[in-house]
């Protein structure tokens, strides 16, 4: 997904490649979410913010277990991924109203792939000339610095989300009451 230029992500492609470490795994072990960036568990997966955001608001959601190839996500894993993007693209719109997003994964290295050995699905928020005016913003800093600005106004969301899909969930499990 190169369709924003991104400077400040070649290096990033380079180092997260060089590094032994998966930052998924890392992320997913962290006890403490907001340093992480993890903005939401689910039971398979989670959603995390992106170090190196091609825009404010990009979001990333990836399996709790190391898989680096799509093709090998369980079905529980794949359905509740799609439950997540939907979570993604409701807390994003409320948070920044974007005009559009761009949403993908980039399988292996030579696909763009930052991180190759853990699946990852792109949440990129998009606004009409963006691609024209991210650049002039003054490139990284301004979207690094407010990483942790943007995880506190995100986390609030995703936490009314999480207490909606555990209602939903409880209300699924308790047994239905049958009137005669
Ligand atoms: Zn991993």
């Amino acid at each position: 997904m190169r369709y924003i230029s991104a400077p400040w992500r070649a290096d990033y492609v380079r180092k997260a490649l060089s590094m032994k470490r998966c930052i998924f795994c890392e992320a997913m072990k962290s006890r403490d979410d907001r340093s992480a960036a993890v903005v939401y568990r689910g039971r398979r997966n989670f959603i995390l913010l992106n170090r190196y955001p091609y825009t404010p608001g990009h979001l990333l959601i990836a399996p709790k277990r190391h898989v680096a190839d799509f093709a090998e996500a369980r079905p529980d894993e794949r359905a509740e991924l799609a439950d997540l993007l939907q979570v993604a693209l409701r807390v994003l719109r409320v948070h920044c109203a974007p005009h559009g997003f761009n949403t993908g994964m980039n399988l292996g290295a030579s696909a763009g792939a930052g991180v190759a050995g853990h699946y990852h699905l792109h949440v990129v928020p998009r606004w009409t000339g963006d691609a024209n005016f991210m650049p002039l913003v003054g490139a990284t800093r301004v979207f690094i610095e407010d990483l942790d600005t943007t995880y506190q106004k995100l986390r609030p969301l995703f936490d009314v989300e999480r207490a909606r899909r555990e209602r939903a969930g409880r209300m699924k499990r308790s047994p239905a009451v049958h009137s005669r």
